[in-house]
C-alpha cells in the first residue's frame, strides 16, 4: 500500500476515464491498477478523509466542489474538464430528474437522496460493456467502464450488445447494489467488475453475455426503438426541446412527465392496455401493476408514508420498466387533442381509486404545464378554473418564446 504522500501529490500511475465512465467505477480501476484498496484512492485523490471511517458522500456522484474536482484532477493527472465528466451531473441538462431545478431540491445531496429516477446505490449493468474492449490491454486487466448513463432508469438495454441491462449478480441472485457509493473500499483484491456483496464475489463482466431473457422479434424490436429515441433526447446534441403532449418542452423536462404518465399508467391499469405494442409487453405489465397495488396498500397501511411511491418508483427490472415506458411515451408523443382523450380514462381510472394521488400526480413538480392541461377535465370546476385559465395562458406564453427555436425532436 502507499502510506507516505499527501492527498495533493499525483498517483504514480494513473488511468484515463473511459467514455462515459462513472466516478465509482473509476476510483475501483484505479485502486485495482495501484494494487491498493479504494480507501487508498479516496483519501490520495481527497474524497476521504485519512483517519475517521469517514465514507464518500453519495452526493458526490452528481457533483464536486471546485476544491475537490482540483484534488481529484491532480491526484489522477486528469484536466478538470476529464474530473467532471466523471460525475451525473453535467447529465442534468438532458435528464431533469438531476436536475434540481425540475426536482425541487436545492443542494446535489438533495438530487441524489431518495431520487428514485437515479440508480444511486443500483449498479445495472451490461455483462459485455463490463467486459471491456478485447483489443485494450488496460480494460482486458481492469475492466470496461461503470457507465454513467446506467444510473439513468430509462437506460434499460445496450444498444452495442443488442440486451437488457442486468440487475441481478448471477452468482448470489440478488439485486447488485451497495450500501455506499462503492462497498468493501478497504480490501485490495477486489476486480472492479466483481459482484461486491460480502460472501459472493461473482465476476458480472461476461464477454459472451449469456442468458438473456427471451424476448420475441418484435417485443425487441419495440424496445430498440424506446431505447434509442431515450440516447437521442439525452444526447448533448440533440435539439434542446421535444414534443409532449404536442407541445415544446425541454428535452430534460420530458423524462419528468414520463415519470408522471407511468405513474399513472400503473395506478390506472388496465386502462392503457390496449397502448401496448406486444402480447408479451402487455402481460409483463399485468404482473408489475398487480404488485404496485399490493405495494401501494402495504405502504397505506403500514407506518412509513409515502405511498405514492408505489406507483412513482421506476422498475428496477429492464423489462418491466420498459414496458411502461413505452406505453407512457406512446401517450406523450400523441398532439393535444388525441393525448387528453387518451388520457382522460387513465385518469377518471386513477380518480376513482385513489382521488388524492390522482390528484397529486395531475400537478406533480416538475411536470411539463401541457402536461398539466392535458390530465385536467376540459371544464374544470372550483379552483382549477382559475389554475386552468393561469396556465394556458402561460403555455401561450411559452409557445411564443420557442416559435423561433430550433426544431424540435417528435
Ligand atoms: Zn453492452
Ligand atoms: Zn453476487
Amino acid at each position: 500500500m502507499i502510506r507516505d504522500l499527501t492527498p495533493s501529490q499525483p498517483l504514480p500511475r494513473s488511468l484515463s476515464p473511459l467514455p462515459d465512465e462513472i466516478l465509482p467505477g473509476y476510483l475501483m480501476r484505479l485502486a485495482h491498477r495501484a494494487g491498493t484498496t479504494v480507501d487508498e484512492i479516496a483519501h490520495r485523490t481527497g474524497l476521504r478523509g485519512p483517519r475517521v471511517r469517514n465514507p464518500m458522500l453519495l452526493s458526490y456522484l452528481h457533483t464536486l466542489d471546485e476544491t475537490r474536482l482540483q484534488a481529484l484532477a491532480e491526484a489522477t493527472r486528469l484536466t478538470p474538464a476529464e474530473a467532471r465528466s466523471l460525475l451525473l451531473g453535467p447529465l442534468a441538462a438532458r435528464y431533469g430528474p438531476l436536475d434540481p431545478h425540475y426536482t425541487r431540491r436545492a443542494t446535489p445531496m438533495r438530487v441524489i437522496n431518495n431520487n428514485p429516477w437515479v440508480w444511486t446505490t443500483t449498479w445495472r449493468y451490461c455483462p459485455q460493456c463490463l467486459a471491456g474492449d478485447p483489443d485494450d490491454a488496460i480494460q482486458q486487466l481492469h475492466g470496461g467502464a461503470w457507465r454513467r448513463h446506467w444510473r439513468l432508469p430509462p437506460v434499460f438495454s445496450c444498444l452495442t450488445h443488442r440486451r437488457l441491462l442486468r440487475h441481478l449478480c448471477p452468482g448470489c441472485h440478488t439485486l447488485v447494489a451497495t450500501a455506499e457509493m462503492i462497498d468493501r473500499t478497504d480490501e485490495d483484491d477486489l476486480h472492479p467488475t466483481q459482484c461486491r456483496r460480502r460472501g459472493c464475489g461473482t465476476q458480472l463482466a461476461d464477454p459472451q453475455g449469456h442468458a438473456e431473457p427471451g424476448l420475441d422479434a418484435s417485443t425487441r424490436r419495440v424496445l430498440d426503438r424506446l431505447q434509442r429515441r431515450f440516447a437521442r433526447l439525452l444526447s448533448p446534441s440533440a435539439p434542446p426541446t421535444v414534443r409532449s403532449t404536442g407541445w415544446p418542452i425541454p428535452a430534460a423536462q420530458y423524462f419528468m412527465d414520463l415519470r408522471t404518465v407511468t405513474a399513472l399508467t400503473l395506478l390506472s391499469w388496465p386502462a392503457a392496455r390496449p397502448l401496448c405494442a406486444t402480447p408479451l409487453l402487455a402481460q409483463v405489465l399485468d404482473a408489475e401493476a398487480a404488485w404496485r397495488h399490493r405495494e401501494y396498500e402495504r405502504l397505506l397501511h403500514g407506518a412509513k408514508k409515502h405511498s405514492s411511491q408505489a406507483f412513482l418508483r421506476p422498475a428496477v427490472d429492464a423489462l418491466a420498466g420498459a414496458a411502461a415506458w413505452d406505453v407512457a411515451d406512446r401517450l406523450l408523443r400523441l398532439n393535444e387533442a388525441q393525448s387528453h382523450e387518451a388520457l382522460t380514462p387513465l385518469t377518471e381510472t386513477a380518480a376513482s381509486r385513489a382521488t388524492a394521488l390522482a390528484s397529486y400526480l395531475r400537478h406533480l413538480p416538475g411536470s411539463s404545464l401541457p402536461l398539466q392541461l392535458a390530465l385536467t377535465p376540459r371544464a374544470p370546476r372550483g379552483p382549477g378554473r382559475r389554475w386552468q385559465a393561469n396556465a394556458l395562458d402561460e403555455r401561450d406564453r411559452w409557445r411564443t418564446q420557442t416559435a423561433a427555436g430550433p426544431v424540435a425532436i417528435a
